[in-house]
């Protein structure tokens, strides 16, 4: 059977997974992996195959390692790329600029041009870079393939795209909304016509990805027309660790007063949002503590659904009609609660949650509203490795 290897290159850590393309959305993948710890003086691979699960833990100096290492693992346990037939292998780039609207196969250029991004994704996109550079070394026999987190966002009209800042500098840096999480986006926004049995391009709807990050997204027949994140995916939603939405003026503020601006980098990617306000992330976590009445619980959960719902409004409006809503990821998949406060109270618009529905077990793409509600509502499993071994593989027929 032919698979496809798909990676996810961060800073410290390597994520890989052998996937069947062909698969159901629902299907474990056939190897799932991550390298922990790259650079520092103990390192780990982890496997999880078909029998088991399977780590080794030693210094793993740098990407290049991590991935020795990681094949080596597979091979001793007969699911490595020498055993399995490994047609393709997909890449989550994290920024792809105005250069990328769709998946690209890639060669030396390519690879340039994704080099010429990092000032836009300093922390992701050098990552991203090692990542392909390692496994064209490893694998240079099939098909490496560029899967782009902003690529679904090129469709942005320019009334979504452009920030209202002078416009000479805004392109002297590139500044606009590009937008991220677009592989979920589009992976989940084209079940949903079929869900609603209309054809594509007359649905009107919103996708919320509602991971340990979060985006919002307004989609008009097929293409986004407007999303959360922006140029950055700090913007936005508030999320498990970032902050999202906030006056750009607290940046000067804290600057001025003391603060570096890798100080205030790092509160606000991982000190703000949910984690910041209750001291978890995980909704969970969270909702034990709601549970026990914890009070910051219950503020960080008041500020995260009355951003959700700032955001959804503004999407209804904007699209004027709206025949899905639609939940996906970590939070949105799971959590029941997260879903009927986001859209509680909008039987006015249209929208009208079904509690029995709503409570069922995440097993699939299902309706969550009643048959009578006007904007279908949906849970969608998200598979951004599917999306991105689907897109691969196409590069290797
Ligand atoms: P993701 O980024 O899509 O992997 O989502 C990760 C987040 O999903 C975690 O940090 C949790 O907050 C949340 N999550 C995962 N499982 C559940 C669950 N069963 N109930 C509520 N939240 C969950």
């Amino acid at each position: 059977m032919p698979y496809a290897l798909v990676l996810n290159s961060g800073s410290s850590s390597i994520k890989f997974q052998l996937v069947n393309p062909l698969a159901a959305a629902t299907e474990k993948p056939f190897v799932v992996g991550v390298v922990e710890q790259i650079g520092e003086p103990q390192g780990a691979v982890t496997l999880k195959t078909q029998e088991g699960t399977f780590a080794v833990e030693q210094e793993i100096p740098d990407h290049t390692a991590g991935l020795q290492l990681a094949f080596e693992l597979m091979d001793k346990h007969n699911c490595g790329p020498r055993q399995v037939d490994v047609i393709a292998c997909g890449h989550r780039v994290v920024h792809g600029g105005i250069l990328f609207s769709a998946p690209e196969l890639i060669n030396d250029q390519i690879l340039d041009m994704i080099r010429d991004l990092i000032p836009l994704a300093p922390l992701h996109n050098p990552a991203n870079i090692a990542g392909i550079e390692v496994a064209r070394e490893i694998l240079p026999d099939i098909p490496h393939v560029a899967v782009f987190d902003t690529g679904f966002f090129h469709t942005l009209p320019p009334a979504a795209a452009i920030y209202p800042i002078n416009k000479d500098v805004a392109a002297d840096y590139s500044l606009r909304r590009y937008g991220f999480h677009g592989t979920s986006h589009e992976y989940v926004s084209q079940q949903v016509p079929d869900l609603l049995g209309l054809p594509p391009a007359a649905v009107n709807q919103i996708t919320l990805h509602l991971g340990n990050g979060a985006s919002a997204a307004a989609i008009r027949g097929g293409l986004a027309v407007d999303t959360s994140m922006g140029l950055t995916p700090l913007a936005g939603l508030a999320m498990g660790t970032r902050s999202g939405d906030i006056d750009p003026g607290i940046v000067f503020h804290l600057y001025r007063n003391g603060m570096s601006i890798d100080e205030i980098d790092n509160l606000l990617n991982k000190k703000s949002g949910v984690k910041g306000l209750a001291g978890v992330n995980d909704f969970r976590a969270l909702r034990d503590m709601i549970r026990d009445e914890n009070e910051d619980a219950w503020t960080a959960y008041n500020v995260y659904i009355h951003q959700l719902r700032r955001y959804i409004g503004a999407y209804m409006v904007s699209l004027g009609r709206v025949n899905a809503i639609t939940f996906t990821a970590g939070v949105g998949e799971n959590d029941s609660h997260v879903r009927a406060d986001a859209l509680a109270g909008m039987e006015t618009y249209g929208v009208k949650i079904d509690a029995d529905r709503n409570a069922g077990p995440n097993d699939g793409p299902r309706e969550i509203s009643t048959d009578d509600s006007a904007v279908k509502v949906f849970v969608v499993p998200t598979n951004e490795e599917l999306a991105i071994a689907r897109y691969a593989v196409a590069f290797a027929q």
